[in-house]
C-alpha cells in the first residue's frame, strides 16, 4: 500500500463509482481531490459528506488539473477526449477506472476474475456466471458494470482476507473471502482498466453502440478486445460473430491460454454448443475423443430465446474454464431468473402474451428478441441515438403482424418499415407525453389476434419520454394490467 500513501489523486466525477474510488482512496492514506463541472445543492451537499471522509472536491471546474497531481482516476461518463486526460497527459499523469483501481487493491492470492463484456447481454451473462458459480459451491458475486461499486466489493474483500489471516489473534470477524469474481465490463470500463489480467473472459457479441465515446467502430472493438489481454485459462468467443474471433487472435495470452468458441449450433471440438436441445461442452471435456459433455437442457434456461441460449453458453464456457462441475452448470441456470424489462412475461389478455424488453435500447438487442417470436406485434420507438433501422426491420419483416410506433425518433422506424415490410399495419403515435404508452398497448391490442404476441423491444434509449428504460418497462406493465383488467 505504500504506493497509495501521500499520492496526490485527482478522481473524475462525484458520481457513485468516483465517491467510492474517493473514500478507499483517501482510506489508503492517498490525498484525494474530486472534480466536477457541475454546481448546486446535491453536489454540495456529496461534496460536504466527502470532507468528512478528508476527500477535497472541486465544484464548476472539470478541465483543469489540480497542482501535484500524480493519478487521475476516471469516472464512465467522461470521453476520452475530456480537456482534463488532455492535461494528464501534458503533465506525464496516467488516467485510470475504477475498475483499474479495484484491480490494483486486490492484493496477493484474491479471487480470479471471470470477466465478460459484449455490446448486449453482458448483466445476464454475468449474472449466470454468478448464479452457476454458487450453485458449485464458491462464494462468488456478479460485480463491475452491476451493483455494488467494485472498489467496495474488493476493499471488502481485503477486509475478510486481512481478517482471516489474523484469525485466533482477535481479528475483526469479517465475511468470507471470495473465491472467484464473476465481472461484468464497459468497453469504457476496458478502456482505462490497462493492467486488468483476467483468469478468463468472454466478448459475447460486438455491435456499433456507444461510438460517440470511443470515437470509431475500431476503438470500440479494440476496447472491448483488452478484456483478452494477458487471460490465462480461456478466451471465450461467439463463433457467430467473427469479429469476436479475431479479437482472440490480436490478444496477447497467457502461454496455454485456449480460445473456445460458443455456438447455437453444433459445436466443433474446443466449443460449446447445441445438440437436439442439450447445452454440450466439447472443450472441457478430460478426453478430447470424448464427444461431448452434456451440460443442461435448452428449457433450463430462462427466457430460452437464442439469444439467451448464447449467453448461457458464455456463462457456462467461463465456468467450465474455472473447473465447474457440468450438474453445477445446470443447477445454476436453472436457479437463475432474469433481471426485469428483459424479455420479461407481463401477462396474457385474450390469448395475446405481452412481453417486456424495455432494456432493448439498440437495434442489435431489439433484433435478439425479435427473433424468439414467431408473430409479433411491435411497439418501438425512442431515443435513435443515430442508429439505421433497415437491417433489424428486414431481418424481423416476416414475424410482424404489425406495429405501434411512439418517441421522438418514430419517423426512422416507420421509413424502415415502408421499405422492408410494406405490408404490415402500422400505428403511428405522434405523442411523447406519459399517458402515450397506455395508448400504444391498446393500438396493439387492437392489431393482435390469440397466440401473436405484443413485444415491446423499443430498439431505442427511453429518455424522450421516460426517466429510464425502468419506468418505460413500468408504464408497459402498468398498460397491460389496465387491459386485462377491462378485458
Ligand atoms: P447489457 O448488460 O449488455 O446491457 P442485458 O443482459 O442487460 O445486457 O440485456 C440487454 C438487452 O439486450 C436484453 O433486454 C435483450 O433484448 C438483449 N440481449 C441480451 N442478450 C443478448 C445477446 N446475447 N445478443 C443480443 N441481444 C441480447
Amino acid at each position: 500500500e505504500a504506493s497509495w500513501k501521500g499520492l496526490r489523486v485527482t478522481v473524475a466525477g462525484l458520481g457513485v463509482s468516483g465517491v467510492s474510488a474517493a473514500r478507499a482512496l483517501a482510506g489508503l492514506g492517498a490525498v484525494v481531490t474530486v472534480v466536477d463541472g457541475g454546481s448546486g445543492p446535491a453536489l454540495e451537499a456529496r461534496a460536504a459528506e466527502l470532507a468528512e471522509a478528508g476527500v477535497a472536491v472541486r465544484l464548476g471546474d472539470a478541465e483543469t488539473l489540480p497542482e501535484g497531481t500524480g493519478l487521475v482516476v476516471t469516472s464512465p461518463g467522461w470521453k476520452p477526449d475530456s480537456p482534463l486526460f488532455a492535461a494528464a497527459a501534458a503533465a506525464g499523469v496516467d488516467v485510470i477506472g475504477d475498475v483499474e483501481v479495484a484491480w490494483r487493491l486486490r492484493g496477493p492470492g484474491a479471487a480470479p476474475w471471470l470477466a465478460v463484456t459484449g455490446t448486449n447481454g453482458k448483466t445476464t451473462t454475468t449474472r449466470m456466471l454468478a448464479s452457476i458459480l454458487s450453485a458449485a459451491g464458491l462464494r462468488t458475486a456478479a460485480v463491475g458494470n452491476i451493483g455494488t461499486p467494485i472498489v467496495d466489493v474488493i476493499l471488502e474483500d481485503r477486509a475478510a482476507r486481512a481478517a482471516r489471516a489474523s484469525e485466533g489473534t482477535g481479528g475483526q470477524p469479517a465475511g468470507e473471502p471470495y473465491d472467484v469474481l464473476a465481472v461484468e465490463l464497459s468497453s469504457y470500463q476496458l478502456h482505462w482498466a490497462p493492467s486488468l489480467r483476467a483468469h478468463s473472459a468472454a466478448v459475447l457479441n460486438l455491435a456499433p453502440d456507444h461510438l460517440d465515446w470511443h470515437g470509431s467502430m475500431e476503438a470500440y472493438a479494440a476496447d472491448k478486445g483488452r478484456i483478452y489481454e494477458g487471460n490465462q485459462v480461456a478466451c471465450v468467443y461467439n463463433v457467430a460473430d467473427a469479429r469476436t474471433e479475431d479479437l482472440v487472435r490480436e490478444a496477447d495470452v497467457e502461454e496455454g491460454c485456449r480460445a473456445i468458441g460458443f455456438t447455437l449450433g453444433t459445436p466443433a471440438p474446443s466449443q460449446l454448443g447445441v445438440v437436439e436441445g442439450i447445452l454440450v461442452d466439447r472443450a472441457f471435456v478430460p478426453d478430447r475423443q470424448k464427444q461431448a459433455q452434456e451440460l443442461a437442457e435448452v428449457s433450463d434456461v430462462q427466457p430460452p430465446a437464442p439469444h439467451n441460449i448464447a449467453n448461457a453458453l458464455a456463462a457456462a464456457a467461463l465456468a467450465r474454464a474455472f473447473g465447474v462441475a457440468p450438474a453445477a452448470v445446470r443447477d445454476g441456470l436453472r436457479a437463475f431468473r432474469p433481471d426485469a424489462h428483459r424479455i420479461e412475461h407481463v401477462a396474457d389478455v385474450a390469448g395475446v402474451a405481452y412481453v417486456d424488453d424495455s432494456k432493448a435500447t439498440n437495434t442489435h438487442a431489439a433484433e435478439a428478441s425479435l427473433a424468439a417470436y414467431e408473430s409479433i406485434v411491435w411497439i418501438a420507438g425512442g431515443l435513435a441515438k443515430g442508429a439505421t433501422f433497415d437491417e433489424l426491420v428486414a431481418a424481423s419483416a416476416k414475424r410482424l403482424r404489425g406495429a405501434v410506433l411512439i418517441g421522438a425518433d418514430r419517423a426512422l422506424i416507420r421509413e424502415a418499415l415502408a421499405r422492408h415490410a410494406p405490408e404490415v399495419p402500422v400505428v403511428d403515435l405522434d405523442r411523447t407525453d406519459t399517458g402515450a404508452m397506455a395508448e400504444a398497448v391498446r393500438q396493439a391490442a387492437r392489431l393482435a389476434t390469440p397466440g401473436d404476441t405484443v413485444l415491446m423491444a423499443p430498439a431505442c434509449a427511453s429518455m424522450d419520454m421516460f426517466t429510464n428504460y425502468n419506468q418505460r418497462g413500468d408504464a408497459f406493465a402498468e398498460a397491460v394490467r389496465e387491459l386485462g383488467a377491462s378485458a
